[in-house]
């Protein structure tokens, strides 16, 4: 390798080794830090933001990557090496454009907001949440005037955030395609509604000891590997890697709702096979970074709807549940476990909601934070805008703030911008679904079996080892050979939900 090149790979390497001990930090306080730590962990935070903030962006990266770029000047456009420039001048540049103290202020008041919003959840007192809130606003509002005249495609401050969780993505895109996505979602679900059905399985009694020993054998079946993964309780179930062998998942149980902690798991677990199946060559490069949160989100999506959901793994699953639960579960079949995991119910939390009216809960925190971005809308007129929102899509009166506005964690530690990723996730689910199906005939066959390793092996040849070493949109040219759309996913829900129950709806 080329002298610059290989500065420019030490220097970067050094600064993923920085981002993974934030990381860390992070998923400790989600998961071991007991409560007075909190203080302390966000002047950590902060500190560590700052010292890789400051490392990344100073004159010496500018420096190694001129040099680097000249020396790779006409090397193949598709090498690692060209990818790996390209990602950090953009990253680098865009970094420069955001003072230090604005960065480490940031990580400050999300560590902090994140521990008052846990609080003020559980208190149901959106006022000791809303100063919170408002902080991460104006600091978010602060970080998109940074970004004056720095991109011709950015047409909004929303575009500026957007781009941070989805590289290339922006609002004018997703406008759209939620355009569509809503027109179909609002009719289906009004005629589903008007077939609802009981169902006393989702919380039925099942132990909380089977239930672990259930996720423990499902998430081995999909790859987690005890030598490379761990699992862990949390209260809201996320996924992060510290490095392609150390994939860290979490999950959350409930007695009387067992669907959580399996397909919370198996949702997660689908993030960590993606981090964990990135080429071991990209380990320490920005390329091992996996950026575009709605390809993440395509790949939890994927294990816990597409398969997690479908006939065969229900089949599959369903007895060894009747084994694990006994009580009443002890007779659960297939049919009846497919019936109540693919239910639709327009219902007021998102982490609960189910794969029809999931897309009505992301266009809806769309619309609100694109409002609150621009002005259009105040923190105290929040609770009233979530509740005639929640009422408007999806007819549900919303009985609590705790339960309402502050169920999500994202804004309380300034995760604004994020929400779309979800959704868009869901469409490229199904375009990938359709084309894994394409390529291999007997996929259904071999997931009936329990195999899941053979959508696995497809997933990491065309998805998970080139790392984010294409864009969004370029690895979905590559993999499905067109932009991302909605109408497979919408064809995919059609289908099943037509078997589910028992009606025509494409
Ligand atoms: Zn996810």
């Amino acid at each position: 390798m080329s002298e610059s090149m290989s500065a420019l790979r030490q220097r970067l390497a050094e600064i993923e080794d920085l981002r993974g001990a934030t990381e860390l930090l992070g998923w400790d306080q989600q998961t071991m830090m007991p409560p007075r730590g909190a203080e302390q962990r966000a002047e950590a935070l902060g500190t560590l933001e700052r010292i890789a903030h400051e490392r990344f962006t100073d004159d010496q990266t500018g420096r190694l990557l001129d040099a680097a770029e000249s020396e790779l000047a006409g090397v193949d456009d598709d090498s690692n090496d060209v990818r790996i420039i390209r990602k950090a001048r953009r990253n680098w540049e865009k970094a420069r454009r955001v003072p230090t103290d604005l960065a480490a202020e940031m990580a400050h008041a999300g560590s902090i907001g994140q521990e008052a919003w846990v609080a003020a959840r559980a208190a149901n007192d959106f006022g000791a949440f809303a100063p919170h809130l408002q902080r991460n606003l104006d600091l978010v509002r602060r970080y998109v005037d940074c970004f004056d005249d720095f991109d011709p495609s950015y047409e909004c401050a929303y575009d500026v955030l957007l781009d941070d969780y989805d590289p290339g993505t922006r609002t004018r895109e997703v406008s759209r395609l939620f355009d569509e996505l809503r027109d179909e979602l609002v009719p289906l679900i009004a005629t589903l509604s008007e077939h609802a059905f009981e169902d006393q399985i989702r919380t039925a009694a099942f132990p909380v000891s089977g239930q672990r020993q259930l996720v423990g054998e499902v998430l081995r079946m999909m790859g987690f590997d005890p030598a490379g993964w761990r699992l862990d309780d949390t209260v809201h179930p996320f996924a992060t890697s510290l490095a392609i062998g150390d994939v860290r998942v979490t999950t959350r149980f409930d007695e009387h709702w067992f669907p959580m902690a399996l397909y919370g798991a198996m949702h997660e677990c689908g993030h960590g096979l993606y981090a964990a199946g990135v080429a071991p060559e990209l380990e320490r490069t920005p390329l091992a970074s996996l950026d575009s949160l709605s390809t993440h989100e395509s790949q939890s999506r994927l294990w816990e709807n597409l398969v997690g959901r479908s006939r065969p793994f229900c089949d599959r699953i369903a007895p060894r549940i009747a084994e694990l639960a006994g009580g009443p579960l002890a007779a659960l079949s297939g049919e009846q476990l497919f019936r109540a995991v693919n239910q639709v119910t327009p219902s007021l939390i998102r982490i609960e909601a189910d794969e029809a009216t999931y897309g009505l809960h992301i266009v809806l925190r769309f619309e609100l934070e694109q409002q609150l971005v621009e002005g259009r809308l105040s923190v105290s007129e929040l609770p009233e805008a979530w509740n005639a929102a929640m009422k408007q899509y999806l007819g549900v009166d919303v009985p609590s703030d705790a339960d309402g506005v502050m169920q999500d964690v994202h804004w309380s530690c300034g995760l604004i911008g994020y929400f779309p990723t979800y959704a868009l996730g869901n469409l490229i689910s199904g375009q990938l679904w359709r084309q894994a199906h394409l390529d291999l005939p007997d996929l259904d066959q071999s997931l009936v079996e329990g195999d899941f390793q053979v959508l696995l092996s497809w997933l990491r040849e065309h998805v998970h080892q080139v790392g984010s070493k294409y864009s969004r949109r370029e690895l979905l040219e590559r993999v499905v050979g067109g932009p991302i759309a909605v109408e497979p996913f919408v064809s995919y829900l059609k289908a099943k939900l037509g078997d589910v129950y028992q009606l025509s709806l494409s």
